[in-house]
């Protein structure tokens, strides 16, 4: 299973802290991440099998969205800052765009995101 991983700036600890807390479950799959989302839950989890793409601002997530359309992404983790205001904002929603379309189950908060690793 392809989990992909963003978290914008204001959530990148809180999403290092998420991974670490399910490392156990998340050794089992493949994580694609965002690039900077990346950087940081590596150097918290070094033994998780990471692929970095481009940071997000550059194409991030534009990338994790071909994966969504390819059929490749079995599952997004994606920590949305919302206090923030965001540049690449229009690749934020069409990327949640694609995993709503595909039926990709998507978690933007640390609660969604337990109960879908419970699955
Ligand atoms: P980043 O991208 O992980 O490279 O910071 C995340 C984002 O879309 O803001």
């Amino acid at each position: 299973m392809n989990i992909g991983i963003v978290a914008h700036d204001g959530r990148k600890q809180a999403m290092a802290e998420w991974v670490s807390q399910h490392e156990g479950r998340l050794k089992e799959v493949n994580i694609y991440a965002t690039g900077q989302t990346g950087a940081l839950v590596l150097k918290a989890c070094p033994n998780l099998n990471i692929t970095r793409l481009k940071s997000g601002p550059l194409g991030g997530d534009q990338q994790l969205g071909a994966m969504i359309a390819e059929g490749q992404l079995g599952m997004l983790i994606f920590f949305v800052d919302p206090l923030s205001p965001h540049p690449h904002d229009v690749d934020v929603k069409a990327l949640l765009r694609l995993a709503t379309l595909y039926n990709v189950p998507f978690a933007c908060n640390t609660a969604t995101a337990d109960l879908l690793l419970a699955q």
